[in-house]
């Protein structure tokens, strides 16, 4: 009988709540209102030709390295960060072999790794899901080959010191370090180029959220030359479709586009931060565009998630991750999306009366 291997009959299945996603999305940290107008005119000239070609990534990395002002050997785009993460494991994980992380994290990082047959190590986030950096040294040994760090962190929207991150690669020279930085242009701090000085360093960045392109799923995976050209050897060529490819320059070309989305959720981040601090249910400061919440017990928090369904906004019970018992995460938009989210807000804290009770680990 044909069975699946070891590691993937253990595997857990991820599952994202995608299905009848109907009302306002502030559920899974994409751009509410979308990417530049400039990407939809690209869309709309492409034609037959166009998909029929077996799509050319080259000539949109050599923009990309541009405008990244890093060398195209440096580079290889990616069908979104996920798929980055998948290479890292295939190139550098060997079954049995150890990989990090820290929890709680973006699911997809055990996925892959178990996947790869990997023994995971997961770390506890410190108190307010601090980075917990003398833990993850600790946990180094001869067998680590991986370690995985989402800065800032879904779901928890902290982030990691720079230094922390960089000595921690340098303690672990024979393992790769993906720093996973999809959150960057809500943040602001990056470690790209400091790989040339730490060849086992990888950033990430994706064009699924400030850029608003989840649907066409397109990442850059960024690192020393000579390790991308291992990774290069595990990707397909064409792991990028066309479309993704025809519309990354202009994406890339409206850059004003980009920071006014930016500017606009971080003045409504704030402004969700202060109702939250109103209404006393607890939050960490987020430097993303997301901020979680405790609402309350496991079940306040399902019921809260709920209520907004009903209001029309959709947001996600993080309950089951690690620290996360009773935890939100909404999603900001612009100011009309967070004009909405703060109404529903507002009547379902007062409907279940969610402020008593809250309180932070
Ligand atoms: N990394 C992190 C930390 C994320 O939160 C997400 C999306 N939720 C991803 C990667 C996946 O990004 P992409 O759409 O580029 O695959």
């Amino acid at each position: 009988m044909l069975r699946p291997r070891e590691a993937v009959r253990t595997l857990p299945s991820y599952h994202p709540p995608l299905a009848g996603r109907e009302g306002l999305r502030l559920d899974f940290n994409e751009n509410t209102v979308g990417c530049s107008p400039r990407v939809l005119e690209r869309l709309r000239q492409l034609g037959a030709e166009d998909l029929a070609r077996y799509p050319e990534r080259e000539p949109v990395e050599a923009i990309v390295a541009d405008f990244l002002e890093i060398g195209p050997a440096e580079l290889l785009l990616t069908n979104g960060v996920d798929e980055a993460i998948h290479l890292l494991c295939q190139t550098y994980l060997e079954a049995g072999e150890e990989a990090l992380i820290v929890v709680p994290t973006y699911s997809m990082y055990r996925i892959y790794m178990m996947a790869a047959g990997a023994e995971v190590i997961s770390v506890a986030a410190g108190g307010d899901f601090r980075f917990p950096y003398e833990e993850l040294r600790n946990r180094i040994t001869q067998r680590t080959r991986l370690i995985a760090i989402a800065n800032p962190n879904n779901p928890t929207g902290t982030v990691a010191p720079q230094e922390e991150l960089l000595t921690l690669a340098r303690s672990a020279p024979a393992a790769a370090v993906l720093v996973d930085e999809a959150y960057f242009e809500f943040c602001g701090q990056t470690l790209l180029g400091k790989f040339r000085e730490l060849p086992n360093l990888f950033v990430a960045r994706t064009f699924s959220k400030a850029y608003g392109m989840a649907g066409l799923r397109v990442g850059v995976l960024l690192g020393d030359a000579g390790q991308m050209r291992a990774v290069r050897r595990v990707s397909s060529p064409y792991n990028v479709n066309a479309v993704a490819l025809a519309c990354l320059p202009a994406a890339l070309a409206d850059q004003g586009y980009v920071e006014q989305y930016v500017s606009d959720v971080l003045q409504e981040r704030t402004r969700l931060e202060r109702a939250l601090e109103a209404g006393g249910i607890p939050f960490w400061p987020s430097s993303a565009n997301f901020v979680l919440a405790r609402i309350g017990s496991t079940k306040t928090a399902a019921a809260f998630v709920e209520q907004m369904r009903r209001r029309g906004i959709l947001v996600r019970d993080r309950s089951s991750d690690h620290g996360c018992e009773g935890c939100v995460r909404i999603t900001l938009g612009p100011r009309d999306h967070a004009d909405r989210l703060l109404a529903a807000l507002q009547e379902t804290i007062e409907e279940l009366d969610v402020a008593q009770g809250a309180s932070r680990p």
